[in-house]
């Protein structure tokens, strides 16, 4: 489906790819044979490829672009500072002065008693930082035996050990012989695919149940925290029904454990709100970082802990953890310029106000197409199922509708990612009521090319 190059550079390009380049979550045989997509250029919420076609990057790159590409200001704030300062360690009683004013920009955009920050290269490492840092809590707190993490199938946290541990990813535990001993699962809150006949908000409750049974089943003074994404972003853009996160919150209140919010995706305004906890009311001991955090121009992830915690790792000597890279002076000085514009821009006030609304509106037109089982969405997040039969849920089986639908979708210039038979979305924050118009148009022209190849 792929169209011939015009560019003879392009295919240079595909031949370093298929004699070098090893890239993630890749089929090496495929992509030796059909060569990657090159993208040269961006601008706004548009990407250009080495063919000169432009794309709607309906995905933000891969969910960082928060405010979109081409910001001349990220790159000024990263030639200052690399001219300045372009490294020093935050290590052995050192810091400078990027590093301390974004600890202090986060503490004041973080919920409330969310004052200190552990600064990583990564949502992974923010990940890995997480389950050592709460291990060593319950330690210091004189019960070290209280390290298992509770997390949900079907999540993403990541893909160094310990994050494609805590994630549910069926295919990543396949492979390296993971999850890592010390972490359990629990169902997910995936009403369309796995709600069955009960009532979303039915089905709701019995997901967070499963919450309490695992702390029962493993024991309290066992469990050490409970990680999950606001809502899942790779799984699927997986929004849980409104009675999962109320129960969610009366059970972690029974209990003593750690709660931890993996914001990566949904923390830096996607919601409309600074943090998905902040749009849902969650109150998390601690908060995982990244992506939207430098809106994904130069790589930084970090945790950001609670006074809480903080009070007892103070007094409990050396935390022995960190990565060269940790509070990087140019990451800290592009992501300090980052939050400057999504503050000075009032960026995140317009998602809530009237992009994402005007987004959620027009997305929710696609329910009335036949391919589609479910149109779902909340803030700069969309999820499209695409079904068979509408009323029963059931999936054109072994079709990889998904699949046909992202191709048809890049050869026509938008970029819809696939997890399995749900298309998702989560575009720039800062894309204009006109071009939610373009995505929209450009997504039902795609599922009719899908259901036409569907049907033949
Ligand atoms: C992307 C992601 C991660 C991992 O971040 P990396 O920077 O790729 O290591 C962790 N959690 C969530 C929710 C993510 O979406």
């Amino acid at each position: 489906m792929t169209t011939p190059n015009t560019n003879p550079q392009t295919q240079q390009w595909q031949a370093m790819s298929r004699d070098h380049h090893l890239a993630p979550f890749s089929d090496y045989q495929q992509l030796s044979d059909t060569g990657p997509r090159i993208i040269t250029n961006a601008d706004g919420v548009y990407l250009w490829d080495s063919e000169g076609n432009k794309i709607l990057d309906g995905m933000a790159g891969l969910w960082c672009v928060a405010i979109g590409y081409g910001r001349d200001e990220l790159a000024d704030a990263a030639s200052k500072q690399m001219k300045q300062l372009p490294f020093y360690n935050t290590f052995f009683m050192t810091a400078h002065p990027p590093v301390l004013e974004l600890a202090k920009t986060i503490a004041e955009i973080a919920p409330e008693g969310m004052n200190h920050v552990f600064f990583t290269g990564s949502g992974s490492e923010g990940n890995d930082t997480m389950l050592r840092m709460v291990r060593h809590y319950w330690a210091l707190k004189g019960q070290p035996n209280k390290k298992v993490i509770i997390s949900r199938i079907n999540g993403y946290h990541g893909s160094t050990v310990a994050g494609a541990s805590l994630g549910g990813m069926q295919g990543m535990h396949e492979q390296g012989d993971l999850p890592i001993p010390g972490i359990v699962h629990i169902p997910q809150p995936y009403w369309f695919g796995e709600g069955g006949d009960m009532s979303p908000e039915q089905f709701g409750i019995w997901a967070a149940e499963q919450l309490e049974k695992k702390i029962l089943e493993v024991g309290e003074a066992n469990v050490a925290a409970f990680i999950a994404e606001p809502i899942q972003g790779a799984g699927g853009v997986i929004i849980p029904p409104d009675s999962y996160w109320p129960k969610i919150r009366e059970i972690l209140a029974k209990y003593d454990i750690l709660f931890v919010a993996d914001e990566v995706i949904c923390g830096f305004g996607r919601t409309g709100e600074w943090f998905g906890s902040d749009y849902y009311g969650n109150k998390p001991d601690l908060m995982t970082i990244a992506k939207g955090l430098t809106s994904g121009y130069i790589p930084m992830g970090g945790l950001i802990v609670s006074d809480k915690i903080f009070e007892v790792l103070k007094p409990g000597g050396d935390f022995n953890h960190g990565f060269t890279y940790s509070g990087h002076p140019v990451a800290a000085a592009v992501a300090l310029e980052n939050i400057r514009i999504l503050r000075d821009e009032k960026i995140i006030e317009r998602v809530r106000e009237e992009t994402a609304p005007y987004l959620q509106k027009r997305l929710r037109e696609l329910a009335d197409h036949p391919l589609v089982g479910e149109v779902r969405g909340l803030g700069m997040l969309g999820a499209i199922e695409l079904v068979k039969n509408k009323s029963s849920r059931t999936r054109y089986t072994d079709k990889g509708a998904g699949m046909i639908c992202r191709a048809h979708c890049f050869n026509n210039g938008l970029i819809m990612r696939a997890v399995g038979d749900t298309m998702i979305i989560a575009p720039p924050l800062v894309i204009s009521k006109s071009e939610i118009d373009e995505l929209v148009t450009k997504a039902r022209l795609c599922l009719d090319l899908t259901l036409q190849d569907l049907q033949a």
